[in-house]
């Protein structure tokens, strides 16, 4: 089923470059960021490949693209950008790519766990000001209902000391950052 997404009457390809000042039209199809890639077996599209649908600029690429499984599982190891001809920072796409399949809800329904850790995680951080892993697990598990699912390593961790129970706060400088955030997407 196709959608209408609107990116200020500009082609998502057109909205990347606004956002993050990345041409995708600068990328060649050489393919060296694909062969590279850790998780491209495991991606619906290679990263060359979701290049490829981005440079054809219609709503039906785009749609495509913001509604795939592979810009959730890229790990932003930068072995795809170090490794391009053309210094394309692929990682950097995504994270827009990222941002704007939420904010069109266009999330591939097999990534619904990786958006819910993403959410934890920087939902942690900004209610503790750094990351409190008995925390993060504890909105993972209740966003997912995954309650059973890895419970077997938390006594063996908690043993080692490698969780903390009480978390450590450090929040007014990481406040100060998130608002500075939230300020710049207002403006923007
Ligand atoms: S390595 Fe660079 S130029 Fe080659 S396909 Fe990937 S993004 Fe395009
Ligand atoms: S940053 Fe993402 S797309 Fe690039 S190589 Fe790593 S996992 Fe693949």
């Amino acid at each position: 089923m196709s959608v209408s997404i609107d990116f200020g009457g500009d082609s998502l390809a057109g909205w990347i470059q606004h956002k993050s000042g990345i041409s995708v039209q600068r990328c060649y199809q050489c393919g060296k960021c694909s062969a590279g890639c850790p998780a491209s077996s495991d991606m619906d599209f290679a990263p060359s490949v979701l290049l490829r649908l981005l440079q054809l600029q219609n709503a039906e690429s785009d749609q495509k693209v913001l509604s795939s499984y592979s810009i959730w599982l890229c790990l932003t190891c930068h072995t795809c950008s170090a490794r391009c001809p053309m210094e394309v920072d692929l990682p950097k796409v995504m994270d827009v790519l990222r941002a704007e399949s939420l904010r069109h809800k266009l999330v591939n329904k097999r990534a619904k766990d990786i958006v819910a850790f993403h959410k934890s995680f920087i939902d942690t951080i900004r209610n503790f000001g750094r990351l409190w892993e008995v925390g993060l697990v504890a909105d993972y598990k209740l966003r997912t209902r995954h309650f059973w699912q890895d419970v077997v390593v938390a006594p063996v961790m908690l043993k080692k000391g490698k969780l903390s129970l009480i978390p450590l706060f450090h929040k007014k400088f990481v406040s100060r950052i998130f608002s500075g955030l939230r300020n710049r997407e207002e403006r923007a």
